[in-house]
């Protein structure tokens, strides 16, 4: 329903209005997913050096599909790739550079237009993928899994990475939000510009993105951000020695950076993944690991992303909520179990809820018919997120969409409603580090505590009231009853 709706949510007054909306933390996205990829594509072609290279050539209109292909920056000069069979070509040598630009002008298709279009279609979900809901939850996710890696190549290069940071955060903050946590997990290296060789560990990658947060707070749009904070994201489908690996690099930019990491997490499909409970030995050494480091990284769980009942997937809920999970990321799930749901309410666990994301990758055909409500009415704490606004389609970054949906699709979900969930969204944010009962005591006390947290909610009541008085000084005249 998202692309259908899309256009025309975006031409109404009730979208300027949700637009305007002071929305508090996005608390569930996950950074790659999240860069305009027009962007993207144009940064990956007007900085010098970005190179193209494919394990065999790109032939048929499945390769051009389905073929992984991967960007780095290389110091070879542009002359080495004239002259030599490109990608699309017999006799292209498997898993060569090729420089970006030459290998666009010689794109069958169009040349650097037609490669364009072929690139950004390797990064996004298609409106046509997602009118397929019968194809299921893993078709789907096998498109989806395949536009990480080509994006990622691309991002991860200093000058590329600063850029899409840079113009994520102007968008972020138009948008009304003003806190973020962002899942990345930097898996696939990192390089400064001008290297060839990708970093050993995060801490550059790290550096950066602390450096970029700074730059955009000291600008005059970035004066009300509060900041933006790391959740470390390993994929769950590596084994123990890989999770091992991983988890420490992220203990060590922990101790580097301890404002930026400030939680850790497992991704990918979950179906298709490690379960939870397949994984209690590395977390357990993991927590081990952080009380003799003395760093605190709390868990924030994907868990019951899935259509399943009793399924491994399902059950991660219980896993979650077993292992002192912070939050739930998206709980799809949840509201068939009800013990799950009195255990997520009374140990203070705030679901954080995507319904464009549940849309779009096959778990509910429209807002209608999403869990949502379920779980608003039994009282768990929600709030609303954007997951993978770039690769899903969205078009533009921020809250608005998935506020929007809500709002309208939803009769018994009015603007307070959603007021509720953005308190949440700020009354769940790891804005410091705090132990499990600290952050327990803060999350009771709400906007009657004494830390940030009560202070940041106090002034997102200054703002909300503001926004509604505009919405009465622009909107009274014209509204009905
Ligand atoms: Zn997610």
């Amino acid at each position: 329903m998202f692309h259908l709706a899309k256009g025309r949510m975006e031409g109404t007054d009730l979208w300027k209005i949700v637009h305007r909306m002071p929305k508090g933390s996005l608390l569930h996205a996950h950074m790659d997913a999240m860069f305009d990829i027009d962007f993207l594509v144009e940064q990956a072609l007007a900085t010098s050096g970005i190179h193209i290279s494919a394990s065999n050539p790109l032939l048929t209109s499945k390769d051009l599909e389905e073929e992984p292909v991967s960007f780095r920056f290389s110091a070879k000069p542009k002359t080495e790739s004239k002259g030599k069979p490109s990608l699309w070509e017999e006799g292209y040598e498997a898993a060569s550079l090729v420089d970006i630009k030459v290998a666009a002008a010689a794109f069958p298709q169009g040349g650097e237009d037609g490669f364009r279009n072929w690139l950004r279609s390797r990064c996004v979900i298609s409106p046509e993928h997602s009118f397929y809901h019968h194809h299921g939850v893993d078709a789907i996710w096998a498109i989806f899994q395949r536009a990480f890696p080509v994006i990622d190549s691309i991002l991860f290069y200093e000058p590329i990475f600063r850029a899409c940071l840079r113009r994520l955060f102007v968008q972020l903050a138009a948008d009304g939000v003003r806190y973020v946590e962002f899942r990345i997990g930097f898996g696939l290296g990192f390089r400064r510009e001008g290297h060839e060789e990708s970093e050993p560990d995060h801490l550059f990658a790290c550096q950066v993105f602390q450096e970029e947060v700074e730059r955009f707070q000291a600008t005059e749009e970035g004066r009300n951000f509060y900041g933006a904070r790391i959740i470390y994201s390993i994929l769950r489908r590596f084994k123990d020695d890989q999770i091992v690996d991983f988890m420490k690099k992220c203990i060590q930019a922990k101790q580097a950076f301890p404002d930026v990491i400030c939680g850790i997490d497992f991704v990918g499909q979950e179906d298709q993944g490690r379960p939870l409970v397949d994984l209690v030995p590395v977390l357990f050494w993991f927590r081990k690991r952080c009380v003799e480091e003395g760093v605190e990284i709390p868990f924030f769980f994907h868990a019951g992303e899935c259509l399943g009942d009793g399924d491994a997937t399902d059950q991660n809920l219980f896993d979650a909520i077993l292992l002192g999970t912070r939050r739930i990321g998206h709980g799809f799930s949840l509201y068939k179990h009800p013990l799950l749901t009195d255990l997520v309410k009374e140990k203070k666990i705030l679901v954080e809820c995507c319904p464009i994301s549940n849309e779009i990758l096959r778990l509910t055909s429209s807002i209608k018919a999403h869990p949502l409500p379920a779980l608003l009415a039994r009282g768990v704490a929600v709030s609303l997120c954007n997951d993978d606004p770039a690769i899903l389609g969205h078009g533009k970054n921020g809250l608005t969409h998935d506020f929007w949906q809500s709002l309208q699709g939803l009769e018994n979900l009015g603007l307070e409603g959603l007021a509720m969930m953005v308190e949440n969204s700020i009354r769940w944010s790891c804005y410091e580090d705090q132990s499990a009962a600290e952050w327990k005591a803060d999350i009771h006390d709400g906007i009657l505590g004494e830390g940030v947290k009560a202070v940041r909610l106090q002034e997102w009541y200054a703002d909300f009231e503001a926004f509604c008085q505009w919405i009465v000084t622009e909107y009274g005249d014209t509204a009905d009853d």
